[in-house]
């Protein structure tokens, strides 16, 4: 059984697809059937982390990554939980799929990076009500829909988890350098919303 944490770097290289093809038994609650109405609906909401819980019973977990930095450290910040308890302690073994875009110089240079350029990105998406969706970058708020309120920096593997990191060299998921080029960037964030939809 495979456990899935949100991820537009999973969708982009098509890995879910390919896994339900070949038989994989696969918990993925980051679909427009399981989303939609969870801000209003209480049922569904409920329905929705129940799944999400599902996903740790999983033998294989797999998600994307916020940033990888070159001195080693895996970096994310999350708002509910899900992904940074599952890259952790999940299942016993763990599949990070990360693009070459996320590959930062240092932990401090990958948490700039999330708080003023991923998140401001991911909450105008997902139609959150946060200073960094509307100003484009972070405010460090108390907004309830705060998307920082966790921040896992992975220094070696966890005792008990296996934790495979798959760089792949192509610009995938959200995540950029504002100094890139702006055809670059134009690119990594209309791949973003083409492969996400507001919850
Ligand atoms: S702390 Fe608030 S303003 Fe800063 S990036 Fe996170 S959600 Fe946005």
């Amino acid at each position: 059984m495979i456990g899935v944490a949100d991820s537009v770097t999973l969708r982009q290289i098509g890995i879910l697809e390919a896994l339900a093809q070949r038989g994989n038994e696969i918990i993925n609650p980051f679909v427009p059937e399981m989303t939609e109405g969870i801000k209003k609906d209480q049922d569904k909401r409920r329905e929705f982390i129940n799944m999400m819980r599902k996903t740790f019973a999983s033998d294989v977990f797999i998600t994307g990554t916020n940033a990888v930095t070159v001195d080693g450290n895996i970096v994310n910040i999350d708002r509910n939980g899900n992904r940074v308890a599952g890259i952790i302690y999940a299942a016993p073994r763990v599949i990070l799929a990360v693009g070459r875009n996320k590959i930062v110089k240092d932990v401090s240079a990958a948490i700039d990076r999330i708080r003023n350029v991923l998140a401001p990105a991911h909450a105008k998406q997902k139609g959150y009500k946060t200073p960094c969706a509307e100003k484009g970058k972070c405010y460090d708020c108390n907004s309830p829909d705060r998307l920082c309120n966790i921040t896992l920096i992975l220094e070696k593997k966890p005792l008990s988890t296996d934790i495979s990191v798959v760089l792949i060299n192509e610009d995938l998921g959200l995540g950029w350098d504002p100094g890139w080029d702006e055809t670059r960037i134009a690119g990594i964030r209309d791949d973003y919303y083409r492969y996400s939809w507001p919850f």
